[in-house]
């Protein structure tokens, strides 16, 4: 089999790695990067969930790292899950090739992980808590790093380990090769990649504020206590194999699971309070197809390669704009089409039209056919203050928009 990865300057056996996995062509991101990769430069990309940047970085720098040695190349992740993804996706395209690949994280024991470290690999895979860990202990020197990645950068700010991370680049040689991800960047970010990258090319694919273009979105508009009772009647007119429904809070994860799983839906539910047991096989069970819902934090699901999600369902509007662009992004994954639906009351009005400012896009209202509203005030926008929620109660049609806090 030919294949478009030949015209790049890869390493033979990372291209029969990549024709192993059955890509044909190069996704947009890994044209553009591979070859600034191979060329030594730092790079700094923007791309969207799905768009194959796992490989549009691990292939050339699998390519450069060519045979077994010391430990050469470091990638540093936000999350457990896309560090257990990067990991298996970097062992993929090294099959056929005398490269070791590792990985370290939190909310495991700390035994196989050293024992695998003393074995030797080129390449780690870690979080930054457990890495800055391993380097206490002296079981991890970066003395020998050439190559830094830098994966979900935004990410890594919002869960608080940017500290973490400017820790462990500094412990890096400043002789090396820094590859910087992040979907999004706010000023914390920008000044990061001043610091942490030597003149980068900077690499944008498509719009880095839209929504994955396979996706067809629309919000729904619902009475606060309707909100489940669309759910589950979204849920049954949708034919959909795999949906994720992201909530909020922890809390209304476990709720919404626990409600699900009283009427008979296969779900499972992933959040940060839950063991690593509980997530892997929350994760393994929805892959599989054995729970047909999973029910999700953001933290927990950002970033997930679950190939075929169906659908994605907002429980709650996302408070960051850019958090709407990440978790929809887990449907139309490798273009294949995909349907998301955003749940949203009149308190959570303001927050959608921030999302719809930030992606520059009226969002479509929708109402479902035959559900028993209690009112469709909220089909008539302009009828609600800003806030939705005006003080001591607001009554539309019959309907109290109540004090009472949801969370
Ligand atoms: P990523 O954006 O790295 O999470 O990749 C998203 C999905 O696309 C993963 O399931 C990859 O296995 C897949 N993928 C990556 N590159 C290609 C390609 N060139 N052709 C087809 N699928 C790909």
């Amino acid at each position: 089999m030919t294949s478009d990865f030949q015209h790049f300057s890869l390493h033979e056996a990372v291209v029969h790695g990549v024709q192993s996995m059955g890509y044909s062509e190069p996704t947009p991101i890994q044209e553009q990067a591979i070859p600034v990769i191979l060329s030594g430069k730092d790079l700094m990309g923007s791309a969207q969930t799905g768009t194959g940047k796992t490989a549009a970085f691990a292939l050339p720098l699998l390519s450069l790292l060519a045979k077994h040695g010391k430990m050469r190349c470091l990638i540093l992740e936000p999350t457990r899950e896309l560090a257990a993804q990067v990991e298996i996706a970097c062992k993929d395209y090294s099959r056929f090739f005398d490269v070791e690949v590792g990985m370290i994280h939190g909310g495991v024991a700390h035994g196989p992980q050293r024992q695998m470290l003393q074995r030797g690999v080129d390449v780690l895979v870690a979080t930054p808590g457990r890495l800055l860990d391993f380097m206490e202990e002296g079981d991890i020197r970066l003395d020998d790093i050439q190559f830094l990645v830098l994966d979900e950068v935004d990410r890594m700010l919002d869960m608080g380990f940017l500290p973490q991370v400017r820790r462990i680049v500094e412990r890096c040689p400043k002789e090396r090769q820094t590859l910087f991800f992040s979907a999004t960047l706010p000023p914390e970010i920008e000044s990061l990649t001043k610091w942490v990258l030597k003149d980068p090319q900077v690499i944008a694919i498509g719009q880095r504020r839209s929504p994955a273009e396979t996706v067809t979105h629309a919000v729904y508009p619902v009475a606060k206590d309707q909100k489940f009772d669309l759910l589950l009647a979204l849920l049954e007119k949708t034919q959909y194999h795999s949906v994720i429904v992201f909530t909020a809070t922890k809390m209304m994860a476990d709720r919404v699971a626990a409600r699900l799983q009283e009427l008979n839906h296969p779900v499972a539910c992933m959040h940060a309070d839950r063991s690593q047991k509980e997530r892997m096989d929350a994760l393994e069970g929805f892959k599989s197809g054995k729970f047909e819902v999973l029910v999700a934090t953001d933290v927990a699901a950002r970033g997930l390669d679950i190939a075929s999600v169906s659908h994605v369902i907002n429980f709650d509007v996302p408070s960051h704009p850019e958090d709407y662009v990440h978790r929809i992004g887990r449907t139309g994954r490798a273009q294949q089409e995909g349907d998301a639906f955003t749940l949203f009351t009149a308190e959570e009005l303001d927050t959608v039209r921030a999302i719809e400012r930030y992606i520059e896009t009226t969002i479509p209202r929708q109402k479902l056919e035959g559900f028993p509203y209690f009112y469709t005030a909220l089909f008539n926008e302009s009828a609600i203050p800003p806030g939705g929620n005006a003080k001591g109660g607001r009554t539309l049609k019959g309907y109290s928009f109540g004090a009472k806090k949801r969370r």
